[in-house]
């Protein structure tokens, strides 16, 4: 069996479409969706990150702006900034480019974005919204993944996913809106013993774990779904994801490639949040494009 690809390139776009209709439609109604990016320090990964958060949300027709501090800054000032932006009516999406410098509160910074702005869906009361099913702002990996499988045909409930992965950002959020579409959901970590002999028993296989080609053949049951949310760099300095696309695309129904995967999932994702945040806004008319 050789492996269908999920593109994420594909299904990307077909969303980017809908997602500039929908601009386009605010933007005729008097509101342009605004998504404000906070970058501290130089880390090029982040810039990268960044750079490219700049250029898709401003392709979508909607207002960027981009925030750039020095590694240096003080808490205290970074909460300011996020503290105006909150208040900025033409701003709906906020988004604090993750990792910070050690000398920052991670989580603090985090609970300080409205939660009404925090596209990211990194705030606690969003992630509590979320878990008890709530219309909120999804994480955006995670939810890029249940678009990719859903436009791709996939059937959910009744299906045993496993999650290699518990981060507060990809694994735990994974796992929880697998549960909502009723699947059957293992969680895996660095601490589960005969990590395989779970890995073998999915239908879903999700590798978010951040070990390059970690997942092989030997992981896989023959026909399931494999989503590699892994960005890695192989021997070769060439990126790779967490799972060992050669061998494993043998075994699987489907798979989904590194680069042009989850990658480009997860930016578009971020794009419909903030089209989401702004609805909602127009609607409350909290809006106005005379407010820019
Ligand atoms: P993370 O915070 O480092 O979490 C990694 C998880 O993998 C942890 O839960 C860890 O378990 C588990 N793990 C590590 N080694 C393991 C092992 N040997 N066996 C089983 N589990 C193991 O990473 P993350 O932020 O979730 O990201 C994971 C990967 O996805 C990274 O490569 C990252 O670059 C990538 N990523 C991609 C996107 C995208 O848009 N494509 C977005 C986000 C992340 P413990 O909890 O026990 O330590």
């Amino acid at each position: 069996m050789t492996a269908k690809v999920i593109s994420g390139v594909e299904i990307g776009k077909e969303i980017r479409d809908e997602i500039k209709v929908g601009v386009d439609k605010l933007i005729d109604s008097g509101c342009k969706p605004g998504l404000a990016v906070i970058l501290v320090g130089e880390d090029p990964a982040s810039q990268t990150y960044v750079k490219n958060k700049e250029k898709s949300s401003i392709q979508a027709g909607m207002k960027s702006e981009q925030i750039k501090l020095p590694e240096t800054i003080s808490q205290k000032e970074l909460l300011e900034h996020v503290e105006k932006l909150n208040n900025d009516v033409s701003i709906h999406g906020i988004l604090v480019q993750l990792p910070l410098p050690s000398h920052i509160d991670e989580d603090l910074v985090i609970k300080s974005i409205s939660p009404d702005k925090d596209v990211d869906g990194f705030h606690p009361q969003n992630v509590g919204k979320m878990i008890i099913g709530q219309e909120t702002f999804l994480p955006c990996t995670p939810h890029g993944i249940m678009e990719m499988l859903e436009r791709s045909g996939i059937d959910i409930a009744g299906k045993h996913a496993v999650v290699i992965g518990r981060s507060n950002i990809v694994g735990k959020p994974m796992g929880q809106l697998l549960l909502q579409k009723d699947a059957t959901v293992t969680y895996c970590h660095s601490k589960t013993k005969n990590l395989a002999s779970f890995a073998k028993q999915a239908d879903i296989l999700i590798a978010a774990i951040g070990k390059a080609k970690f997942v092989t053949d030997e992981y896989v049951k023959e026909g399931a779904v494999v989503i590699d949310v892994g960005m890695n760099r192989d021997e070769n300095g060439k990126l790779c994801g967490d799972v060992d696309y050669d061998s494993v695309k043998e075994v699987a129904s489907a798979i989904t490639p590194v680069p042009g995967g989850v990658g480009p999932m997860t930016i578009t994702m971020l794009l419909k949040n903030t089209l989401l945040s702004a609805e909602i806004a127009q609607r409350e008319g909290k809006c106005s494009l005379l407010q820019e």
